[in-house]
């Protein structure tokens, strides 16, 4: 494996399909800055492409920079161009190839390709680290390669998010106009944590990280946002809002340190609904989104989801951060046991409730989870671009495939015009989204 040490760190484009909401939320590929840091600190010479923000096309990429290395991250849509992506970069440079990522990480079998050479199972990027450093590979920890053509796996183990590098923010501050979170732009991303406490049954992330929380200190989260040139900062923890004394800790040192931003984080119902103190104090520090789950409008899906929380809690936390003045942005399941007036009775909740920020996701079993177990039967496609959550993947009780995509289209295009009607989204293309939305309503998906 003696290359030079160029390695390039690979983000995929968002997708290929109409359903491309590019302009909307593009995120920073901090995944990719953690191991870059790393590398540079090993003598490598690192470089980032991101399909969502690059103009030159992969293959040119690999053409002017010629890397000994490749590595690849993606979520499953992205399945097909991560290993276009190896196979390019085999063909064109003839580079040992990575992938990573969370789909990889539970779908390693997916990638079982020639043009692979390692498949890494855990957040640990260290393991890279090892390989290229000589070690046995039977040695390391999450990572799949082969040994005499056959593959092998060495299980993963939790990774301590305290020992995450200092990410190198070199290529988000070259594409400032690029990354944004709504109409926060530029938006940079910081994780204090790994996986979630919970254990919602529809939910794939607190199996990630081999289904252990591992949150970092607050005093070097907060050393990390006083650092970051950039005045909006999204929290991309699966759940930021977990332990109160921790939040409390993350105000004071704000204060303390004099940091004015805007954030963005994942929150829970339940969570906000017992501590409407504290969000009058996220308030005052620059809290400017919260995206909750709040699923369902109806105790009966709550309770089926495994949700520890319920109706009152919903309707408590947005009225609470509602009066407190940060967005709530709350986000839905379409179950695919809907009826049509499920549908209408969503809407209606949302109105009634004067929520103006939503995202509504097609019910969706996870690859490789035990619910994906209990619907294989109803499944209508296997190919993993669907698993974008704006698909139907698997068969609805109460109607037929079209007739759900037409109730789904519907409801969205309700929730665009009163979107749009408040001004919450002033900053996007409505021309463009009107004509997605259309063509999605009379395509049926695809
Ligand atoms: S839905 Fe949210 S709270 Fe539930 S397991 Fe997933 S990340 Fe955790």
């Amino acid at each position: 494996m003696e290359h030079n040490k160029r390695f390039l760190l690979v983000h995929p484009e968002i997708s290929r399909n109409k359903y491309n909401f590019a302009g909307i939320i593009d995120n920073e590929p901090l995944e990719l800055e953690y191991i870059y840091s790393m590398l540079k600190s090993m003598g490598y010479e690192p470089d980032i492409w991101d399909g969502q923000v690059e103009t030159v096309s992969l293959a040119e990429k690999l053409k002017s920079f010629m890397p000994g290395y490749v590595y690849v991250c993606g979520r499953t849509r992205q399945e097909s161009f991560m290993k276009e992506y190896c196979a390019n970069s085999k063909e064109i440079c003839g580079s040992t190839t990575f992938v990573g990522g969370i789909h990889a990480q539970h779908n390693y079998k997916h990638f079982y390709e020639d043009s692979i050479d390692f498949i890494m199972t855990s957040f640990d990027m260290f393991a890279i680290a090892d390989i290229l450093c000589g070690k046995s590979l039977s040695e390391i920890d999450g990572v799949c390669f082969k040994s005499g053509g056959i593959w092998q796996e060495n299980a993963p183990k939790p990774f301590d998010a305290e020992r995450l590098p200092v990410p190198d923010r070199t290529y988000f501050y070259a594409h400032l106009d690029r990354y944004r979170y709504l109409e926060l732009l530029p938006c940079a991303h910081v994780r204090t944590a790994y996986s979630c406490p919970y254990r919602c049954k529809f939910c794939y992330r607190n199996r990630l990280n081999c289904g252990v929380y591992s949150a970092r200190s607050i005093a070097s989260v907060v050393e990390e946002i006083k650092g970051i040139e950039c005045e909006n900062i999204y929290i991309i923890d699966d759940d930021f809002l977990v332990d109160a004394e921790r939040i409390l800790e993350f105000v004071r040192l704000i204060k303390k340190n004099n940091i004015r931003k805007k954030y963005v984080c994942y929150g829970r119902a339940d969570f906000i609904s017992g501590h409407p103190d504290l969000m009058k104090q996220l308030k005052e520090i620059g809290f400017y989104y919260i995206l909750v789950g709040l699923e369902a409008v109806s105790d009966r899906y709550l309770s089926d989801y495994n949700k520890l929380s319920d109706m009152s809690c919903n309707i408590s936390a947005v009225e609470i951060l509602n009066n407190v003045g940060i967005n709530i942005m709350g986000m839905f399941i379409i179950d695919l046991d809907f009826k049509p007036r499920d549908f209408r009775e969503l809407y209606k909740w949302i109105k009634s409730h004067k929520l103006r920020h939503t995202a509504i996701s097609i019910f969706t079993p996870e690859m490789s989870s035990e619910l994906m177990e209990q619907y294989k039967s109803r499944l209508i496609t296997d190919a993993p671009c669907d698993w974008d959550y704006l698909h139907v993947v698997a068969k609805p009780s109460n109607m037929s495939v079209k007739q759900f995509y037409f109730h789904y289209h519907i409801l969205a295009a309700k929730l665009f015009i009163k979107g749009w009607r408040e001004g919450i989204y002033d900053f996007v293309d409505y021309g463009f989204y009107i004509r997605t939305i259309l063509k999605n309503m009379f395509g049926f998906g695809g």
